[in-house]
């Protein structure tokens, strides 16, 4: 018999299938990890197939050495998935198959935690004297039922147990423990399920994808339990996945009250042991719900009865690390797969999604209102621009002051928000509110400090520093952005006795940090909780009754086509967090550009008029979804390899607007914004496609790529960042 085995090792030549001689007397299964010899290495690998002949000269195949473990690590559905991705984003087979483990266990750090349980022996003649007061108390507490040694060990001493177990009183046990996750459990709350959400419930049950549009509180989470509830019912398993940022321990023990031991969780806070058990419940059969982040689409789980993707329009469902994958895509393979429901749900969904759901290819359903009965709270836009012309030239307006002034008289809490979302800056006007565009591309030039120029991510024209508005002539015209920092600081100048809470990358770099915060600003009140994007997410505060945003256009700006559609969904998250419950909220939104269609919309909570304006500007400026963006990467750590690589591959690729014609709208090859990082030099070639022939344009790139480079290339379809 025959092994086709995946060797685990980065270098792109060894990404194929190699065959190996399976020795009479191993049990082996596909998907079983390997040690195999390799030149004169011995190399650890995975097998994807077992067959009877091979294909090569059977007398020069070596033979497998040895199983790392005993059981197939990678099931069938897995192997499936792989093939899917390999040919979807172009990856490599073996960084594929490593997603599908726990890393830990590839580097063979974890195993599995045994532990020695003690129980009394059964029929023993149990005759202790009463001098031996130690060993009394152990029979007494054994005979509650078996106790873990460490336990034991730890409130009598080891000695006891030793002695009773050689008088045969006591008996041993070694036995695998799971190292679970703490999670507060609390008092699973049922609630009786309004109209709408009952509605939900009856529909989603076929074959097919359903965008769930919910406005914030409107109960979504409420229908993913009941969803679960009943999947489980039917025997079957579930993946929820929910952004890292929303891993709340709220939404964990939520979960865990309602579904116990059934929950894993697989996010980046866990210890390597915690993953690993998690992952390994989910592989057995012990838990069968796995909620996580992006990765927990790989999870071990056969027989899915439903998907759910919380919160779908969030860019973190979008690997933009190696390997390079969106989530929406395989989960949407998994689903169809394993013939179930996946469910994408949203207060604002992205704007491809709607898309979708309009066109017919997903079913929309629909949850206009909060289920608290509540309205959303009032969005009052505070024009910046007047606030200067008036001589005020703080961060911070006049009606913003007012109302924390307000929030504090009451005792009440109040959060700011700064949306701080990558490192990139935009040159705006502070007289007239002027933003450098690039004329080619209608997005935001960016600021790069290294070469003063402001450059477009798009197409990479470069423009100079301007001295002077174009627009009023102003000289007072800047880039860059006020951080968490600086409004804690100028907060504090004003309200010296409040007390200010910071909430950011900087303050929740430890463990558990995140969560102090949280419990801090809960009990503090009045109270004013300065943060990024975190904030924005998930949090349920009874007495916040002021959410600021003080400078709602930091994202509108940004230089990518989706700047828009990130900064509606921003303030509809972060104004969701106001007025929850009996006190009235209130959002104050401070901007530059108060007539800016996103405002309009996003302040009367308008999805739908936000939706049709934006997808009129990008089909008419030819943008995503009517369009497909294609980035190539090539980095390497020599800059003249690198340059030379892409000339051949960019000389080529042009070659293919003879065939395709105007099916490639644009094309060109630069440095990438990020011209160096980590050491590798980086360049690119961007291209624009219409998608008629987009994936056979995209597979020919590949192909030129592929066999021009000894490295691998690596390729992102509509990238969320262009660093
Ligand atoms: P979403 O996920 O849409 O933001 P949640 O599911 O978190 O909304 O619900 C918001 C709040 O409303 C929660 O406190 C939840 O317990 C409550 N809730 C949900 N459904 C109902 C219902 N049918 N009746 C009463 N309260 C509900
Ligand atoms: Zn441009
Ligand atoms: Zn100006």
């Amino acid at each position: 018999m025959f092994a086709e085995v995946i060797i685990d090792q980065d270098a792109k030549a060894l990404d194929k299938v190699f065959e190996y001689i399976i020795p009479q007397d191993m049990d082996l299964q596909v998907g079983m990890r390997v040690l195999v010899p390799f030149g004169k290495r011995q190399l650890q690998g995975f097998v994807i197939k077992i067959k009877d002949n091979c294909d090569y000269d059977s007398e020069k195949l070596k033979k497998i050495i040895e199983k790392i473990e005993d059981f197939a690590a990678i099931k069938g559905e897995m192997l499936e998935i792989m093939n899917f991705m390999a040919k979807k984003f172009h990856l490599k087979l073996a960084s594929i198959l490593r997603l599908f483990i726990p890393a830990e266990m590839r580097e063979g750090k974890v195993k599995e935690l045994f532990e020695t349980y003690y129980c009394l022996s059964k029929n023993a003649q149990i005759n202790i004297s009463k001098s031996a007061k130690r060993q009394l108390e152990v029979i007494e507490e054994l005979k509650n039922g078996e106790k873990s040694s460490s336990y034991l060990g730890d409130k009598y001493g080891y000695a006891p147990l030793k002695a009773l177990v050689e008088k045969g009183y006591i008996e041993k046990e070694k036995r695998e423990t799971k190292r679970t996750p703490f999670v507060i459990a609390q008092n699973d709350k049922r609630v009786n399920l309004n109209e709408g959400q009952l509605d939900a419930l009856r529909r989603i049950k076929e074959d097919k994808t359903y965008l769930l549009h919910g406005v914030t509180g409107s109960g979504k989470t409420e229908i993913y339990m009941n969803l679960i509830e009943k999947v489980l019912q039917n025997d079957k398993n579930a993946i929820l996945l929910v952004p890292e940022i929303s891993l709340t321990p709220q939404i964990m023990s939520n979960f865990k009250s309602r579904f116990g031991d059934n929950v894993a969780l697989l996010h980046s806070g866990l210890s390597a042991g915690e993953r690993f058990d998690e992952w390994k419940r989910l592989f057995s059969g012990e838990a069968r719900i796995a909620i996580g982040a992006r990765s927990a689409i790989f999870a071990p789980l056969e027989n899915l009865g439903i998907i759910i993707i919380d919160e779908e329009h969030e860019g973190s469902y979008i690997s933009e690390s190696n390997p390079r994958y969106d989530t929406h895509s395989i989960a949407q393979f998994r689903a169809r797969f394993n013939k179930c429901p996946l469910l994408l749900g949203s207060a604002t969904p992205s704007i491809e999604s709607y898309q979708k759901a309009k066109n017919g290819e997903y079913e929309l359903i629909e949850l206009p209102v909060r289920a608290n009965g509540k309205s959303m709270p009032p969005v009052q836009i505070v024009d910046m621009m007047e606030e200067l012309r008036r001589g005020n030239s703080s961060i911070f307006s006049n009606q913003l002051i007012a109302d924390l002034a307000n929030v504090i008289n009451n005792k009440k809490q109040a959060m700011i928000f700064m949306n701080r979302r990558g490192f990139s800056s935009f040159m705006r006007c502070r007289e007239c509110g002027f933003v450098a565009k690039c004329i080619n591309c209608d997005v935001s030039l960016v600021y790069h400090k290294e070469d003063n120029r402001l450059k477009c991510h798009y197409c990479g024209k470069q423009y100079k520093v301007l001295a002077q508005c174009p627009n009023c002539k102003s000289k007072n015209i800047k880039y860059g952005a006020v951080g968490t920092e600086q409004i804690v600081q100028k907060l504090h100048e004003i309200f010296p006795d409040v007390k200010i809470l910071r909430m950011d990358n900087d303050t929740t770099s430890t463990k558990n940090a995140h969560q102090k915060i949280l419990d801090e600003f809960r009990n503090t009140k009045p109270c004013i909780l300065v943060g990024t994007q975190m904030i924005a997410k998930g949090h349920d505060f009874e007495d916040v009754v002021l959410v600021g945003i003080v400078d709602g256009d930091q994202g509108l700006y940004q230089t990518d086509y989706r700047s828009s559609e990130r900064t509606f969904q921003l303030i509809t998250q972060v104004a969701g967090r106001a007025g929850r419950s009996e006190s009235e909220g209130k959002v104050v939104l401070q901007t530059y550009s108060p007539k800016h269609y996103v405002y309009k919309f996003a302040s009367n909570y308008d999805y739908k008029g936000f939706f049709r304006k934006e997808i009129n500007i990008r089909q008419t400026a030819g943008f995503p979804p009517f369009t497909r963006l294609l980035r190539i990467l090539f980095s390497d750590f020599d800059e003249n390899h690198v340059r030379d690589l892409l000339k051949v591959c960019y000389n080529e690729i042009a070659m293919l607007k003879e065939e395709y014609g105007d099916q490639i709208i644009y094309l060109d090859a630069m440095k990438s914004p990020i011209k160096r990082l980590q050491d590798k030099y980086r360049y690119q070639i961007m291209m624009r496609l219409k998608l008629e022939k987009a994936d056979e344009i995209e597979n020919k790139c590949f192909e030129i790529v592929n066999s021009a480079s000894k490295n691998w290339v690596f390729f992102e379809v509509n990238p969320q960042n262009l660093s």
